[in-house]
């Protein structure tokens, strides 16, 4: 036995030795730390480490690879910070619900992760979705290839809120949903359910802090939990070395889960300018998921796409986050990338930049929103969201110049994850 812990010692330690360094010619790259656009750069990777940073072309030695982003714009991989992998929006979505099992769900999201990583999302955060904790672990073991993620398991919401699972069902199937469902009335349940998410290994808690636009209920905007509850749910997932992730429409519920303390205000749909004063004073984060906003808007032109109740809230709502992530952006708020993926298809994520910069945002901040800013709210940003010696070699490339034309994000034509390559030209 100890002679083969030897062995194995021994082995890994010679593989390490001789482990394949990879080189990246870069012909322009944006480290996210400096806060420009460089030129011709290397890249050194080794193992899943970033080795050196050169200045010019630096060339391998015979034992290493040497990609060629001459032609390209090298980055950090990308971080979005709102998606829902269990599912992707289309017209009988509502009936899923009552055919498809877990698994199902299961294995429909590894391709929808797959896509994600492959548009240049190397590390996503999971809002609400009940396979994201399996699918996490799936993809941190290698078994399928999708971006890092982190999980907040399913969303919890109150009685007849946006994400309570048997809203708009008929008298046989509406049931009494509980904490473990993600459904809480009372600190005391909405503890529970903190804890219930704890146990089953989610990194986030997401809460649902209004009413939503999807969801078969009249409200898409009204405040959904008492301070109390708010309370409760933040100073349980505090414990428990979590934080809070508020979707929110309505001003009301917006200002409510600020000062309550969470970490981030999802889609801000309608919040005012008392809501911008909070976030800057509280250090609140938003991410504006500007990609669904105007995804439901467009849908909801289409006669019948959406059940009736739906349909009002995504004409009324989706157009308002456009100009309210204008004015906090102007404000001076904390933004973070978020597309709300799932509303919109997965692999479309990128779309976000197009809409940020639509709504006034330099191109170099919309890609740090999401690299050095998204690192930041996830608190992960010792070790990824810059490109630098000892970081985590998650890095990506684009044809041309993303900063003179945005839409360039679109085509992401290198992806690498944790030093592997997953995508290149
Ligand atoms: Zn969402």
């Amino acid at each position: 036995m100890r002679i083969l812990v030897f062995i194995s010692t021994f082995l890994i330690s010679v593989s390490g030795m001789f482990a394949q360094e990879i080189y990246l010619h870069c012909g322009r790259l944006i480290d996210s730390k400096s806060n420009n656009l460089l030129n011709e750069k290397t890249i050194v990777i080794k193992d899943d480490k970033i080795f050196a940073v050169h200045d010019g072309y630096v060339k391998p030695d015979e034992n290493s690879l040497l990609i060629d982003l001459k032609n390209n714009t090298v980055m950090p991989g990308l971080m979005d910070l709102h998606t829902h992998l269990v599912f992707q929006f289309h017209e009988k979505v509502y009936m899923e619900k009552f055919y498809l099992d877990e698994a199902d769900k299961a294995l429909r999201a590894t391709v929808y992760a797959k896509k994600t990583l492959l548009a240049g999302f190397t590390t996503v955060r999971e809002l609400g979705g009940s396979i994201s904790n399996s699918l996490r672990d799936a993809i941190a073991k290698g078994w399928v290839d999708g971006p890092r993620i982190f999980s907040a398991g399913n969303a919890i919401a109150t009685t007849g809120g946006h994400a309570d699972p048997t809203s708009g069902l008929n008298a046989h199937f509406i049931g009494n949903p509980g904490p473990k469902d993600g459904v809480i009335n009372g600190p005391d349940e909405a503890r529970k359910a903190v804890r219930q998410r704890y146990k089953n290994g989610a990194d986030w808690i997401k809460i649902t802090a209004t009413g939503g636009v999807l969801s078969t209920a009249k409200n898409g905007q009204n405040p959904q939990f008492t301070m109390d509850e708010l309370a409760a749910i933040i100073e349980t997932a505090d414990d428990y070395g979590m934080h809070v992730a508020a979707h929110a429409h309505g001003a009301e519920g917006i200002k409510r889960a600020i000062k309550a303390g969470v970490r981030s205000i999802e889609h801000g749909s309608l919040m005012d300018d008392e809501g911008i004063q909070l976030m800057k004073k509280n250090g609140t984060w938003f991410v504006p998921t500007l990609s669904a906003g105007k995804w439901v808007a467009e849908k909801a032109k289409k006669d019948g796409y959406f059940p009736p109740m739906v349909a009002h809230k995504a004409a009324e709502i989706g157009p308002k986050v456009m100009a309210t992530f204008a004015k906090a952006y102007k404000s001076g708020v904390k933004i973070a990338f978020g597309s709300d993926c799932a509303v919109s298809p997965h692999g479309d994520n990128a779309n976000e930049f197009i809409y940020m910069v639509e709504g006034g945002m330099q191109p170099l901040e919309a890609i740090r929103s999401a690299t050095l800013s998204a690192a930041q709210l996830l608190e992960i940003d010792d070790r990824l969201g810059t490109i630098e010696n000892g970081k985590i070699a998650d890095i990506i490339a684009v044809p041309g110049n993303p900063l003179k034309d945005i839409a360039k994000m679109k085509d992401v034509v290198f992806v690498m994850k944790e030093g592997k390559v997953y995508k290149q030209p």
